[in-house]
């Protein structure tokens, strides 16, 4: 297999460095919160695959609803006027859920193109409403907002597209709210005073409020490295935002379905976002679909001058029924007892990670829920960081495997998890014993 591999199986370009010396990794079965490789090597997932398997692996009653769906109808289209029960199930129940008046879901593959949908979203808004020239997008440094085109051009992490002529021009950042390094401290209220006077001025250089039209932020900064704003950050933005006009676009595609909490993290922070992309924890990963939801005020300017100039189109998989069908039982487990369980285990996993603070090695602990991670420094008086190359994350990835645990180690030194939902105490204990262990054996 991992000759096959090396031949034929083309992996993102930024990972061929570690890839090309180490070969693929092959896991071949799961359950729970427990992956296994092809050697029989088992480990705690504390990544749930990639921010992902939210409920768990090997959940039989999502395997069910899938096959019950492909037996009875395993494709119809979500465009034109064409829609499948699930589908529009699925819809009506996220809609209940959602905060405030995002009552409109627009389905798609995955995280990626969810976010380029809201650019088309929010392009045709500003068009119906007669705002043709408010076209330019914000989004905060460290942000990762997906690998298409698009997407990559919100994003704000260089390393994952470089040389690609993204960000396009009408794409502009600001900086991002991390306080274990900001230029003006961690001071809560510095940062938030920091961030709202750059978006202000960010905008004025642009051309002022008529030129732009949204604003993204991710509640977390996940890909980032776990980044979370100090309390309040979030609202701030929101409030600026809407004084100024400007679209606020949420990207829960982490953070979604549990992750830290609730069923989305903007319920945490108090805000109803005008739009808002979800993936990943939608269906945990055991089949591909993402989602974005609109807002009344933005889905009727849409739908009103729909015919009137404003068009669009849609993906071949869009509102797929077997994902559908996937999505509906997901629901259904998250509130069958698998939030509340997360909180438990977040609580836990916070607790644990705490606990490793005074280890050498640990800069900062930082997450909620469970979406964690733990800043690595080589010197914590002086916040030196780890060298900043792919070379000791992938050692800190490969000694944490070999240890019974997958994590998710960044190229700057910080170890991120994301466990399942599902896990239980001993899955938790297991994540922070093996964090040591692989700490201990980095020192050494
Ligand atoms: N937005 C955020 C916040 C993400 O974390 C990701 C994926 N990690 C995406 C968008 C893109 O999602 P996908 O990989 O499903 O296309």
């Amino acid at each position: 297999l991992v000759e096959l591999d090396r031949l034929h199986l083309v992996h993102p370009v930024a990972s061929y460095r570690g890839h090309e010396r180490a070969g693929v990794r092959v896991l071949k079965s799961a359950k729970g919160a427990t992956v296994t490789d092809s050697t029989g090597h088992s480990m705690v997932d504390g990544f749930a695959g990639l921010w992902c398997v939210n409920v768990g692996y090997g959940v039989d009653s999502i395997v069910e609803a899938a096959a019950k769906q492909m037996r009875e109808l395993p494709y119809a289209t979500g465009y034109f006027s064409l829609g499948s029960e699930p589908a529009i199930r699925l819809a009506a129940e996220l809609a209940e859920r959602a905060p405030g008046d995002l009552n409109h879901v627009y389905f798609t593959l995955g995280g990626s193109d969810a976010v380029d949908s809201t650019v088309r979203f929010i392009r045709y808004y500003q068009i119906a409403r007669g705002r043709p020239a408010k076209d330019q997008f914000i989004s905060v440094e460290q942000g990762y907002h997906g690998s298409s085109t698009v997407g990559a051009g919100l994003t704000a992490l260089p390393a994952f597209h470089q040389g690609f002529g993204v960000p396009f021009h009408w794409q502009h950042k600001i900086p991002s709210h991390y306080s274990y390094r900001n230029p003006v401290g961690s001071d809560p209220a510095a940062i938030i005073a920091a961030s709202t006077a750059a978006l202000r001025a960010k905008v004025e250089e642009i051309g002022g409020a008529e030129r732009v039209a949204a604003f993204y932020l991710e509640p977390i900064q996940g890909s980032g490295g776990v980044l979370v704003p100090p309390p309040g950050w979030v609202k701030a933005m929101r409030d600026l935002c809407r004084e100024l006009d400007i679209l606020f676009v949420a990207d829960e595609v982490i953070t979604g379905f549990g992750r830290t909490g609730p069923l989305f993290a903007c319920e945490d922070e108090g805000v109803v976002p005008d739009l808002m992309t979800t993936a990943k924890g939608l269906t945990s990963g055991y089949v591909p679909m993402g989602a974005v939801f609109l807002s009344d005020h933005v889905y009727d300017t849409i739908a009103d001058a729909a015919g009137q100039g404003v068009v669009g189109h849609g993906y071949t998989y869009s509102a797929h029924p077997v994902s559908a069908a996937v999505a509906l039982e997901v629901l259904r487990l998250y509130e069958a007892g698998l939030l509340e369980n997360g909180r438990k285990a977040g609580a836990r996993l916070m607790a644990g990670l705490h606990s490793l603070a005074d280890h050498p090695l640990v800069g900062e602990v930082r997450g909620r829920g469970m979406l964690a991670a733990v800043e690595l420094v080589t010197d914590k008086a002086r916040k030196t960081p780890l060298p900043a190359a792919a070379e000791p994350a992938r050692r800190i990835f490969d000694r944490a495997w070999d240890n019974g645990l997958v994590i998710r180690a960044f190229a700057n030194g910080v170890m991120g998890y994301a466990p399942p939902l599902c896990c239980t105490d001993a899955d938790i204990d297991a994540i922070i014993e093996r964090t040591r262990m692989t700490l201990d054996q980095t020192l050494e």
